[in-house]
């Protein structure tokens, strides 16, 4: 019998799971552990609480769960509860799916200015994320500045920029609702330090753009490269910068029912956050391409801003005595192999990239770098070992038929046409289960 034992409920997590009963079925066991009560990691807390269909992924990884060798254990901090090596002593493999959960920051003067949030903490707070779920970021200013080219940034512009109708069916917490449709903002900007041909963004995400009840997109056409030149990006490139043409063809005369612009401020690289105290504007440096790089033209000027998110990439939380990569922000591995008996996979092995999919084929290759390294198992005590650990230290774990019985209580405390309404305090979610 194989003993693994997973950290980190996620995609790349329960993928790795799903890998691991195929290859072995009834002779391994796994335990995936998480530190919050409830599973599912960034498709709850990461995935734009409007992407509902995205969501769905879920109901794959609760049949991993319902299998009779997986079982998920909450409400556990690796490093704070059980330590690393504790569980390299219970378990045959351990496999940190970690994710990146903290903000990758530029490091601009006035970044700590209140009201300047990484993305990390603002998706959180929109999604009840416990750590952020208290964030309560100012929405009575005019401006914000979203900064990035990323899906993320899309996120975070799309979801400022929603009506409460329009996000009927979504499971936006309601103190992240009450606070948006309170919003006074009227201008959205999204500074990308490249071009049009450089974005990030992925054509459906983009596309949204165009169909918000309040808010209109708009990109300066005299930003877009010659259209002959868009024959040289690829199929999905091409068009997400079509889409981006189209908003910069919207007439004048079609944006006065949209009371928000949505600005597409590009080959604009952000210099500094200025204010007295509290954000008032972000210094922005004009660039242009070289090599595909961008480079500072020494032309600045600012943008007036109550709200800033940065929204340039994330990384992977460091744990200690497992070698990490400090300038990539994930562990230093080859191939999802750290060393033998311990693995990473998805972004804390990758870095913040690619879809919720791309987790699949990395929970594979490092399902069989396990099985090179650990033959049939070394009789480890496993689940069974770590339940004793957790009796001697009185921790309150939760099992997956407890966040069976949470699931149930926000489905049921959900508003009219919401599919749920989560809870946001980890205080909460233990009560909900029954497990004070
Ligand atoms: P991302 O796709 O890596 O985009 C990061 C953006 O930040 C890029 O435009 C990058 O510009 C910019 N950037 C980096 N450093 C910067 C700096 N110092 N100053 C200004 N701009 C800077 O990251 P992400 O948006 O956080 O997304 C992470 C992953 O999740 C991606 O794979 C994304 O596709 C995925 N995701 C998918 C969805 C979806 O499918 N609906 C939703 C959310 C996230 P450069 O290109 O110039 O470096």
């Amino acid at each position: 019998m194989r003993q693994i034992a997973i950290v980190g409920s996620g995609p790349a997590g329960y993928y790795t799971a799903e890998a691991a009963q195929k290859l072995w079925e009834d002779d391994v066991r796994v335990d995936i552990f998480d530190c919050l009560p409830v599973p599912y990691g960034l498709i709850r807390t990461g995935v734009a609480p409007d992407h509902q269909s995205i969501k769905g992924v879920s109901r794959r990884y609760e049949a991993t769960s319902l299998s009779q060798n997986v079982r998920f254990i909450g409400n556990v901090m690796i490093g704070r509860d059980i330590s690393i090596a504790e569980l390299q002593d219970l378990y045959d493999a351990v496999v940190l799916a970690t994710g990146a959960p903290n903000d990758k920051l530029p490091g601009l003067p006035g970044e700590e200015f209140p009201n300047v949030f990484g993305s990390a903490a603002f998706v959180g707070w929109y999604n009840g994320h416990p750590t952020f779920a208290n964030l309560d970021p100012d929405l009575s200013g005019n401006t914000a500045v979203v900064i990035g080219n990323g899906n993320v940034a899309l996120d975070v512009a799309r979801i400022l920029a929603k009506t409460r109708e329009e996000f009927a069916g979504s499971d936006i917490v309601t103190h992240a609702l009450e606070s948006l449709d309170a919003s006074k903002l009227e201008h959205i900007v999204i500074l990308g330090r490249r071009g049009p041909h450089q974005i990030a963004m992925t054509p459906k995400e983009l596309g949204e753009l165009a169909h918000l009840e309040r808010a209109c997109p708009r990109v300066d056409p005299a930003d877009l490269p010659e259209e002959g030149e868009d024959a040289l990006l690829e199929p999905g490139q091409r068009k997400s910068v079509t889409h981006l043409r189209s908003f910069a063809a919207i007439p004048e005369a079609m944006r006065v029912d949209k009371p928000i612009d949505l600005d597409f401020d590009f080959f604009a690289s952000p210099k500094a956050i200025l204010g007295d105290g509290k954000v008032e504007a972000v210094e922005v440096e004009r660039t242009k391409l070289e090599n595909n790089r961008a480079v500072g033209t020494g032309e600045t000027y600012t943008i007036p801003a109550s709200l800033v998110v940065i929204c340039i990439g994330y990384q992977t939380s460091p744990i200690e005595g497992v070698p990490f990569e400090e300038n990539a922000g994930r562990f230093a591995n080859d191939e999802g192999r750290i060393l033998p008996g311990l693995y990473c996979v998805g972004w804390a092995r990758r870095g913040p990239s690619g879809t919720i999919g791309t987790n699949r084929p990395d929970g594979f290759s490092v399902v069989e770098k396990i099985a090179e390294d650990i033959g049939s198992g070394a009789g480890k005590a496993g689940g069974d070992g770590f339940e004793k650990l957790a009796a001697q230290r009185g921790l309150n774990f939760v099992e997956f038929h407890d966040w069976q019985k949470i699931d149930e209580a926000e489905v049921q405390r959900a508003r009219e046409g919401a599919p749920r309404e989560k809870f946001v305090a980890v205080e909460e979610m233990i009560a909900a289960a029954g497990k004070d």
